[in-house]
């Protein structure tokens, strides 16, 4: 039997989560243009399950309206989106939700007035239409559990720091029990111990068989955590492959200009 791995700093045992399949999210020649502009321009990338996968750039490069097009919030004017094995082009953004694929955004959304537990309530029930109250709140203490807001579950999540609320909205979208997950950005505003938790939580959840394909401009992080790299700029991806000969890339580092 192998030794489960060890994590002092995760208060919940990650594998009640139980082991994720049909994981996989596809993207073929995805276009999206804004009047003249191609904000994307025929994106094809796969991130596997199992795998953490980064899609970085610099500014104005597409990264957040290929996220869109991905989670259903915008319709591409072509290519395709696949969930699995199911093309989820034609879906609306909530029947993607229904199917697994949760995300995260980079302005913090979170529902002021609400508890931190039932923020992350919100996301469990959000999965499937109809689940067992008994479900939902053992969804929601997992997710509380897992990013330690346990403590903090009936506080409202108004008067929380950005770190806290990143927290929680991760929260949000783990308890619905996702296979694929989008990050927007999901450091920013953390701190080095919550940075922590994310990244052994983030690695635990990819080591089950989720999908995660993350937004991030912190290169450290991405060098970090992903398995391997999309690199985009002016809407197309100009270097794909494992994260370190990604981050070495001249390209790279030209469409950058230095700065991840
Ligand atoms: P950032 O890192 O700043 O978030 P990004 O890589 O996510 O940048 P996008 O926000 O996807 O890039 O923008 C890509 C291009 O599409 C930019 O030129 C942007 O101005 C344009 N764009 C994005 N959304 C819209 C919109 N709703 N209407 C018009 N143009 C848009």
């Amino acid at each position: 039997m192998p030794t489960p791995l060890h994590r002092p700093d995760v208060e919940d045992g990650g594998p009640r989560w139980g082991v994720v399949r049909g994981a996989r999210l596809t993207v073929r020649g995805v276009v999206r243009r804004y009047g003249g502009i191609e904000a994307v321009g025929g994106v094809d990338l796969v991130a596997p399950g199992g795998r953490i996968t980064a899609l970085i750039g610099p500014n104005g490069a597409g990264k957040s309206t290929l996220f869109d097009c991905l989670a259903g919030t915008v319709r591409p004017d072509a290519g395709r989106v696949l969930l699995g094995g199911r093309d989820v082009t034609a879906l609306a953004a909530h029947r993607r939700v229904r199917l697994g694929l949760a995300r995260t955004f980079q302005q913090i959304a979170v529902f002021p007035t609400l508890s931190v537990a039932d923020n992350v309530r919100v996301g469990a029930e959000q999965r499937r239409g109809r689940v067992a109250a008994r479900t939902v709140l053992e969804r929601t203490e997992r997710a509380l559990g897992l990013f330690g807001l346990s403590g903090l579950a009936d506080e409202p999540a108004g008067v929380q720091p950005t770190g806290v609320l990143r927290l929680v909205e991760l929260a949000r979208a783990l308890a619905g029990g996702p296979r694929v997950l989008l990050l927007d950005e999901p450091a920013a505003g953390l701190d080095a111990a919550q940075t922590g938790r994310l990244v052994a939580v983030l690695r635990g959840l990819a080591e089950r068989g989720m999908a995660l394909l993350l937004v991030e401009h912190d290169a450290e992080l991405v060098a970090e955590l992903a398995d391997s790299v999309y690199a985009m700029a002016q809407g197309r991806v100009v270097a794909a492959g494992p994260t370190a000969a990604v981050l070495a890339d001249a390209r790279v580092a030209e469409a950058w200009g230095g700065r991840p």
